[in-house]
C-alpha cells in the first residue's frame, strides 16, 4: 500500500491575517523512475483538475510508484475563491490584472553563465548542478527580496519551487467552453501520444511567464547550448500544460479517464511500475503554437456557436452566427461567422453575449496528424 503524506503550504496571508494555504501530497517512489510534479486550479474556474488528481490518488495509492509524485490541487487559493454572483473568475489577478499563468521566473540570460562555468560534462551532474541553479534562484526571489513580491509572484514561485524539483511537470488548466487538448514542448512530441488526447499544441521555446514553460524552456535552452558546445547531453525533462474540457466544471467519471490517460503517460515514462494502461488508439492531430489562431468577433451581439469541437470545419461553413435584434426589420438580425479554409475548433468564449473583439472561438488553422 502506498502511503501519501500530505502537507499544508503556505502561500501568504489576506489582509484580515487569514492564511492562504493549499494542500500537498506527496508519494514517496523507490527512486528507480523520474520524479512528477503535478497542480491544478491555478487558474480559479479551471477545476476539474482537481477531481482529477483526487481520481490520481485513489489508483496511485495501490500501484508500485518508482518516482517521487507531489501532487498539488487548489494550486491558487486567491484564484479558487475569486466569485462573483454564481461564477468564478481566477484568470487574473484582480489587483494587477496580471494573468494568475503569466508570473513565473525564468532568466534566460543564466544559461551562458552556467555553461562557461561548467566543471563536468557527466548529465547526472549537469542535472545536479543546473537544478541546484534554478532552485536557488526561486530562493533568491522569495527569501532574499528586500523589496518583496506581488501576491501571484509569491504564490507562482512557491509553487514552481516545488516543480523545478521534478523531472515532469503536469500543470492542469481547462478551456472556457473547452474540448481536451494539451500543449507540449515540440521536442516532446513523441510523449503526447500516451496522453488520450486528441489535440496537441506544439510550443516552441520561448518564455511568457506560463509553468509548463518556466520548467522546460531552461532545460531546453541548456541542451541546446550543451549541443553548440559539442557536449553529449540528453534532454529529459518534460512539461505540459493538460486541458481537460470546459472551466467551471466537476466531472468524477471523466476525471477518472482522465487520471488513467495522465497514468498511461506516467507508466511510459517509467514513474509507476505498471502495464496496465494503455493509451487509447485515437487519431491526434497536432499544431504549431503560432497556427492555434484566436479568431476575435467582428462585432458585438448574441452568439450561437455552431462549430464542434474537434471535428475539421470545411472552409465556408459557419463557426457561429450572431443576432442583432437591434436590426431586425430594417436590417441583418443573423449574422453568419466563416473562414475561407479549413480549420479544427477547438475552444469557445464561455458566455454567448460577446463584444466586438471578443475572443470567440480558438482554432488549429494549419493541422497534421501526430505519430
Ligand atoms: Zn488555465
Amino acid at each position: 500500500m502506498t502511503i501519501i503524506k500530505k502537507s499544508v503550504l503556505s502561500m501568504g496571508e489576506m489582509a484580515s491575517g487569514a492564511k492562504l494555504t493549499v494542500p500537498v501530497y506527496f508519494i514517496k517512489g523507490t527512486g528507480d523512475g523520474p520524479s512528477v510534479y503535478i497542480q491544478a486550479n491555478m487558474h480559479g474556474a479551471e477545476v476539474q483538475g482537481n477531481a482529477v488528481i483526487y481520481q490520481l490518488l485513489e489508483q496511485l495509492k495501490r500501484l508500485s510508484i518508482n518516482g517521487d509524485i507531489t501532487l498539488v490541487p487548489y494550486a491558487n487559493p486567491v484564484g479558487a475563491n475569486h466569485k462573483n454572483g454564481e461564477y468564478t473568475l481566477g484568470r487574473f489577478d484582480p489587483i494587477t490584472g496580471v494573468n494568475w499563468n503569466r508570473m513565473y521566473h525564468y532568466d534566460e540570460s543564466q544559461i551562458d553563465r552556467f555553461v562557461e562555468t561548467l566543471t563536468s560534462e557527466d548529465q547526472v551532474e549537469i542535472d545536479l548542478q543546473f537544478q541546484a541553479l534554478l532552485l536557488d534562484g526561486i530562493a533568491q526571489k522569495l527569501d532574499h527580496n528586500q523589496y518583496g513580491l506581488t501576491t501571484g509572484q509569491r504564490i507562482a514561485y512557491q509553487l514552481q519551487k516545488m516543480a523545478h524539483q521534478a523531472d515532469l511537470v503536469l500543470d492542469l488548466h481547462t478551456g472556457p467552453i473547452s474540448s481536451k487538448h494539451l500543449y507540449c514542448p515540440e521536442y516532446a512530441q513523441g510523449s503526447a501520444s500516451y496522453f488520450d488526447i486528441e489535440h496537441t499544441i506544439l510550443i516552441p521555446d520561448s518564455f511568457d511567464g506560463a509553468m509548463d514553460e518556466a520548467t522546460f524552456c531552461p532545460w531546453w535552452h541548456l541542451s541546446k547550448k550543451l549541443a553548440s558546445r559539442g557536449i553529449n547531453y540528453q534532454l529529459r525533462r518534460e512539461s505540459f500544460t493538460v486541458e481537460l474540457g470546459s472551466q467551471e466544471l466537476i466531472d468524477l467519471d471523466v476525471a477518472a479517464q482522465d487520471a488513467k490517460s495522465i497514468l498511461s503517460y506516467l507508466q511510459y515514462k517509467n514513474v509507476i511500475d505498471s502495464c496496465e494502461f494503455t493509451p487509447k488508439e485515437i487519431t491526434r492531430y497536432a499544431c504549431y503554437l503560432k497556427d492555434y489562431k484566436a479568431f476575435y468577433s467582428p462585432m458585438g451581439g448574441m452568439v450561437d456557436y455552431l462549430a464542434t469541437f474537434g471535428d475539421v470545419l470545411k472552409a465556408g461553413e459557419p463557426l457561429a452566427r450572431i443576432l442583432r435584434m437591434d436590426n431586425y426589420g430594417d436590417g441583418d438580425a443573423l449574422h453568419y461567422i466563416s473562414l475561407d479554409h479549413d480549420v479544427i475548433p477547438i475552444l469557445h468564449f464561455a458566455s454567448a453575449s460577446v463584444n466586438q473583439g471578443t475572443e470567440l472561438y480558438k482554432v488549429f488553422s494549419k493541422y497534421f496528424e501526430l505519430t
